[in-house]
């Protein structure tokens, strides 16, 4: 597989747990959204920007509004990628660190024959599932769990036809994997942080020396 490659970077959360959207705070002179298009148009053929309905720019067929979850903003990216696009990737504009070696990672993954592909990172904390109520319910084995970021990259028609069928995730190798296709996993960064909280700003701001 050697075709075209197009990003879907979701940026039309409301950041709910940041306290406001965090894709438009500054981090070292650009905007936190500008660090992750940057890097997902040095690695793609093209990129559909996913914005706040108050943000999209008229005329530009490359910039959409967002829906009311993460999944209907990239349902509504997708609508987008031109119809030959063969391998979509999905970037949450969140993670500005995302480099362009994870970016091809999962790209050439994808050429080799996967349907879908997820940066991992090994946890390091005991993750308990537990109740609403927050009683622990079961504690999976630590070794077989592994914390998912993005750029997650998928075979064009794979990704079409799973959102095609609805679906909601928090993110989209979920609706890839229910569907019964295949899912693997590349080494993450831990540099790609996604910033949530506003103390992950202030990490991502050190980084780059302000
Ligand atoms: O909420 P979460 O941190 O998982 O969001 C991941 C990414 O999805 C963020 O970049 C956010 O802007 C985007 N998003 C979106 N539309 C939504 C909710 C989240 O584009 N309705």
């Amino acid at each position: 597989m050697s075709g075209t490659v197009w990003t879907i970077v979701v940026a039309a959360g409301s950041g709910q747990r940041f306290g406001r959207p965090k894709q438009f705070e500054d981090l070292g002179g650009r905007t936190v959204l500008e660090w992750s298009r940057a890097v997902a148009a040095d690695c793609s053929d093209g990129v559909v920007l996913v914005l706040p309905a108050s943000e999209v720019r008229p005329g530009d067929p490359h910039t959409v509004a967002g829906g009311s979850t993460r999944s209907e903003s990239v349902r509504h990216g997708l609508a987008a990628v031109p119809a030959d696009a063969e391998i979509v990737c999905v970037h949450d504009a969140a993670r500005p660190f995302a480099s362009a070696d994870l970016f091809r990672s999962v790209i050439d993954a994808v050429r080799s024959g996967a349907d879908g592909v997820v940066p991992a990172l090994p946890v390091a904390d005991t993750i308990k599932v537990v109740s609403p109520d927050g009683r622990v319910l079961h504690t999976p084995d630590r070794a077989s769990l592994v914390s998912i970021q993005t750029p997650q990259a998928f075979r064009a028609q794979v990704l079409r036809a799973v959102h095609a069928a609805g679906g909601e995730g928090t993110d989209d190798a979920s609706l890839v994997e229910a569907h019964g296709y295949s899912v693997i996993t590349v080494p993450g960064e831990r540099r790609n942080r996604k910033i949530t909280h506003p103390d992950d700003l202030a990490w991502a701001r050190a980084e780059v020396g302000e």
